[in-house]
């Protein structure tokens, strides 16, 4: 899957799928710090692949105004994106540290976490746990 190094004028941390006006696609643009590990670039890219489908299925204005406009649609489109990024991890956890951390730390929880306390919602941990439920 193709991505692009994150520009410097874009403050963000996380991978972000973007679909300019004069492009035909929808890009995905990484920071370093989601490319440099094999098992968080497989995750990320899996998450804004979701992205570029949902830019595609609902339209460049239509996804960017629920995503920007309306909590509940972020939450949802958040959600389906972390669903995929829930499927992928027991294998690249796996391969990476070792079956240990499988029973120690559930993913999902990992994910409803972040999607909680960094995409300025309203939503509390369990809310979001139960937003990634629906797309598993
Ligand atoms: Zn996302």
């Amino acid at each position: 899957m193709k991505w692009y190094p994150i520009p410097k004028w874009i403050p963000f941390k996380r991978g972000i799928t973007l679909w300019w006006p004069w492009r035909r696609e929808p890009r995905i643009y990484l920071p370093k710090s989601r490319t440099s590990d094999p098992g968080r670039l497989e995750r990320t890219l899996d998450h804004e692949a979701v992205h570029c489908i949902q830019w595609r299925l609902l339209g460049r204005v239509r996804f960017a105004w629920r995503y920007l406009t309306s909590q509940k649609h972020r939450l949802e489109l958040e959600a389906e994106a972390f669903a995929a990024s829930v499927r992928w991890w027991p294998i690249g956890t796996l391969l990476k540290l070792g079956p240990g951390l499988l029973g120690r730390v559930p993913p999902i929880h990992y994910y409803a976490h972040a999607l909680s306390k960094g995409y300025r919602l309203k939503y509390g941990v369990s809310e979001c746990r139960e937003a990634i439920q629906r797309y598993l």
